[in-house]
């Protein structure tokens, strides 16, 4: 089992659930021309952390469509988490560079008869992935910069919860579950601040405080974040 999902004295699981809530109650006020059956961003360059793929794999588990799993592969990790590209833009240095994947990317090994075989449990990268526009094959998505800060404070808030687990691609997580921190997998860092442009710092600000003073386990979802960073 993915050290992730082990019982431990954070309640990771329902931290990552209520930031799911979270987002799709943000989604639903976003005007996207995304709907079932469009799967243009479905691909197997997505990436998400160790726990994000305990809930996926319980949920094909539940599905009874483990089968699913047996067409994943590895494909291109990650350079970097979220956290990890945030902390170096904070320090004003370089990222390393990502190496442009020698393959296009392929079709997501979950996406069955042109949908997600686990929607309920998707990562947060496929919740946040919307566009405005119809992107059809080889098009692209067209967002809102407020959707790219608030998704990419999401993300590393996501990384946040699963500090110290893996982070990696679909293929890397479930088809090497049980070889933890090996092949492409890296580790989920802590939030080392929220990388905003200045023109959406208070936006941002009032918007996470509702997510932060959530109740989850009888605390506030922003004093387990505390928690968490102090292990
Ligand atoms: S996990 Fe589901 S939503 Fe995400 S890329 Fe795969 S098929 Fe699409």
């Amino acid at each position: 089992m993915n050290e992730s999902i082990q019982a431990d004295r954070f309640p990771r699981q329902e931290l990552l659930r209520t930031l799911y809530r979270f987002q799709a109650g943000e989604e639903a006020s976003r005007r996207v021309a995304c709907a079932p059956g469009c799967a243009a961003c479905c691909t197997d360059r997505v990436y998400l952390t160790g726990l994000e793929g305990g809930l996926l794999r319980g949920e094909l588990e539940r599905l009874g469509r483990l089968d699913l799993l047996a067409r994943l592969m590895p494909g291109p990790g990650p350079s970097y988490t979220c956290n990890q590209l945030a902390r170096l833009c904070l320090e004003r240095s370089e990222p390393p560079d990502e190496p442009m994947p020698a393959e296009p990317a392929g079709v997501c090994a979950l996406l069955d008869d042109g949908r997600c075989a686990a929607y309920d449990a998707r990562p947060l990268a496929c919740r946040v992935m919307a566009s405005r526009q119809k992107c059809g094959s080889g098009g692209q998505a067209q967002g809102d910069p407020w959707w790219l800060t608030l998704d990419t404070a999401l993300m590393q808030i996501a990384e946040h919860i699963d500090m110290g687990g893996s982070y990696g691609s679909l293929g890397a997580l479930l088809a090497d579950e049980g070889e933890d921190g090996q092949g492409d997998l890296l580790r989920c860092e802590p939030l080392p601040g929220l990388v905003t442009p200045p023109e959406h710092q208070v936006r941002l600000q009032q918007t996470l405080g509702p997510l932060f003073a959530a109740p989850v386990a009888g605390r506030p979802l922003g004093h387990w974040l505390d928690l968490i960073r102090g292990g």
